[in-house]
């Protein structure tokens, strides 16, 4: 946990807060707290389903546990209600969106990327990728502007949603971002998946494999080796082992590989680079 639950700070009563464990954003109030009096209290996370409380050494009364239960219940409806209001408000505005934009000729990012433009749209100057579910219906977008930062619209679904590109024969790999699923694409030729973080790599191996229930999924690790814990790599491992898929690891051997160098894109860049100077 990154900061305690400030249990000083709330009053008896019922809280939202953002969750100590995996709230990014202060605005993100995930978590509920019931503070039943000064010495007892529990917060529970609605999204990464941590749960921690306060109390003294008396062991809490059935009245207590039953008012905490009923309590929290109510929160938790209250946080859902707001998520789908929030996912329902982003879905709208990125079809607003999607309509209002153009198809792309050029654009910064992919010049820089070297790769191509593969059911993406332009807005302003920014690239739109769609974010849709299994059904191809479009929840979010995830914005690429000209020096590569990405965002999704506030609110918006991602979990289980992905953007494909090709058709699948067979094999479908799931990646990450865009750039390093359009270098697989391009390359191999292969159906593609792009999940958008290391996160969503269980969720839409998932979701594809209840669409496919044969083809074979192979997941395309991005290789954080410079990270603690190697979050891509740790995620990818688990996606495949998850869904019977197979995991495709970037091999950097005899490149010279930067600190940040960590996927199949930063792969092709420097094999090209080690080519182009011998
Ligand atoms: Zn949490």
């Amino acid at each position: 946990m990154t900061h305690p639950i400030p249990w000083h700070e709330l009053e008896p009563g019922d809280h939202r807060i953002c969750c100590p464990a995996c709230g990014t954003k202060p605005r993100k109030k995930d978590m509920g707290v019931t503070i039943l009096s000064h010495d007892h209290g529990i917060a529970h996370c609605f999204k990464c389903g941590l749960i921690v409380s306060k109390r003294d050494e008396r062991e809490l009364s059935d009245t207590e546990r039953k008012a905490y239960k009923r309590r929290m219940d109510a929160l938790r409806k209250q946080h859902d209600a707001e998520q789908r209001e929030r996912q329902a408000q982003a879905a709208a505005e990125a079809g607003l969106r999607w309509l209002a934009s153009a198809p792309v000729l050029d654009h910064p990012y992919l010049t820089a990327k070297g790769v191509k433009a593969h059911g993406l749209r332009v807005l302003d100057g920014v690239l739109l990728v769609p974010v849709r579910d299994s059904n191809g219906v479009l929840h979010s977008l995830q914005t690429i502007d000209r020096s590569g930062d990405k965002r999704f619209l506030f609110g918006g679904r991602v979990k289980g949603c992905y953007h494909s590109i090709g058709r699948p024969s067979g094999l479908i790999v799931i990646a990450e971002g865009y750039a390093t699923a359009s270098t697989i694409h391009e390359d191999a030729g292969s159906a593609v998946a792009v999940a958008f973080n290391s996160g969503n790599l269980l969720p839409v191996a998932k979701a594809l494999r209840a669409k496919y229930p044969c083809i074979d999924l192979y997941i395309a690790a991005d290789d954080d080796w410079t990270t603690p814990g190697n979050p891509g790599l740790t995620a990818a491992t688990e996606a495949a082992r998850a869904v019977g898929g197979l995991l495709m690891k970037p091999d950097f051997n005899g490149l010279q590989r930067g600190p940040k160098d960590s996927d199949f894109n930063d792969l092709k860049r420097l094999i090209q680079e080690k080519e182009a100077s011998q």
